[in-house]
């Protein structure tokens, strides 16, 4: 257990010349190791036995370590060794999906990049929901119970990883009959969503302590199965849809009207104000507001992702927005290697790591 008093003694030790950047094999893993490298760090992969060769194919890893199953990474001896290795680990999606935040948060005895507390706050949908009306977005509107049913709805559950498991209903009847088809054992945990119609975006930001800036690298759009297959055949379905269903299945890239970037700027900047606000120091590195932009063009934001999304996957080349900012090829996976690059420049390593 890894009292929050303790976190800056994470570092103690650690030679400032020495440190290799690390992350768990999978999901944004290549564009990190590569941004590690482009910013002349040494770099480790940790990999389920069986992956490995997609990081060597690749030529990006210096280094690979390789485990048996993704709860060996809190073992203690492979702990230790990353420490012996003066590794700071990177988090990405599948890293906290496997080892679940209240594991990292108490017992990953690694310096993380960024803070830790974000977990809870974007993992726990209420907190999530809080932190998200505090920065004063808007919010798609939520049904306490299925009677209060009144339009399209998405029901959604925990841990769904990437939407699945989700269904839609237009009143209480529909939701009755499909909500009995799912057979659950726990009922009660779900949350009724209104489905907002528009266009979705998913804005990948950075935000940078060090600057005090919250920079737009890329964005994306989620491809999504079935939902993205049946618009397609909308007219032959007529009489006989199946029910849509949201499994990400890849990613789009896209880019915003320019006149809708003001407003996409300034939910990223309000965002990481009030995380300042609830879990100060607050939220640091990438995150991305998943959103729907409607007809009036206004946005409504049903979920946050405090950490790098694999939509930037699509930009380990850089991406129009980040062009302008750095005029280099700048992945989230290498702002996140300059930003460790900048902190120990100023000896501020401290400043990033929670
Ligand atoms: P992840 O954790 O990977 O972000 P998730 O399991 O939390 O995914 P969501 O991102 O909440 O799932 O939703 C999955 C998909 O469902 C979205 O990408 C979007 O297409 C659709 N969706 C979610 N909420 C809404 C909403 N309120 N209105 C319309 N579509 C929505």
């Amino acid at each position: 257990m890894i009292p929050r008093s303790e976190i800056h003694h994470i570092l103690d030790g650690y030679a400032r010349d020495e440190i290799t950047l690390a992350t768990m094999g999978s999901h944004t893993a290549l564009q990190i190791l590569k941004g590690a490298q482009d910013e002349g760090f040494k770099n480790l992969v940790i990999c389920k036995r069986g992956v490995e060769e997609v990081y060597q194919q690749f030529g990006v890893a210096d280094e690979l370590l390789i485990v048996e199953t993704y709860n060996q990474f809190l073992d203690e001896k492979l702990l230790k060794e990353l420490r012996e290795r003066t590794v700071i680990l990177i988090p990405h999606g599948s890293f906290v999906e496997y080892l679940s935040p209240k594991r990292i948060e108490t017992e990953l005895s690694v310096p993380l990049f960024g803070n830790r507390m974000v977990l809870e706050w974007e993992s726990d949908r209420e907190k999530e929901r809080r932190w998200l009306t505090q920065a004063d977005l808007r919010l798609p509107e939520e049904f306490k119970t299925p009677d209060e049913i009144d339009r399209l709805v998405l029901v959604k559950f925990p841990g769904a990883k990437g939407g699945k498991g989700y269904f839609i209903a237009s009143d209480p009847e529909e939701f009755e009959r499909k909500f009995e088809k799912l057979n659950l054992r726990d009922k009660e945990r779900f949350t009724i969503q209104e489905f907002v119609i528009g266009t979705r975006f998913y804005p990948h930001y950075f935000y940078s302590p060090l600057k005090d800036r919250v920079e737009l690298l890329s964005m994306d759009i989620r491809y999504e199965s079935n939902i993205d297959g049946i618009s397609r055949l909308a007219t032959i379905l007529q009489d006989c849809p199946p029910d849509p269903s949201f499994v990400v299945t890849g990613n789009i890239p896209v880019v915003a009207r320019e006149s809708l970037l003001p407003q996409i700027l300034k939910m990223g900047e309000r965002v990481v104000k009030a995380s300042k606000e609830l879990f100060s120091p607050g939220l640091m590195g990438p995150f991305c507001l998943e959103m729907i932009c409607t007809e009036d063009l206004e946005f409504t934001v049903f979920e946050i992702s405090a950490r790098i999304v694999a939509g930037t996957n699509l930009y380990i080349n850089g991406s129009p927005y980040s062009h302008l900012l750095y005029h280099e090829p700048m992945s989230t996976g290498r702002r996140i290697a300059r930003e460790i690059k900048d902190a120990l420049g100023e000896d501020s390593l401290e400043s990033i790591i929670y």
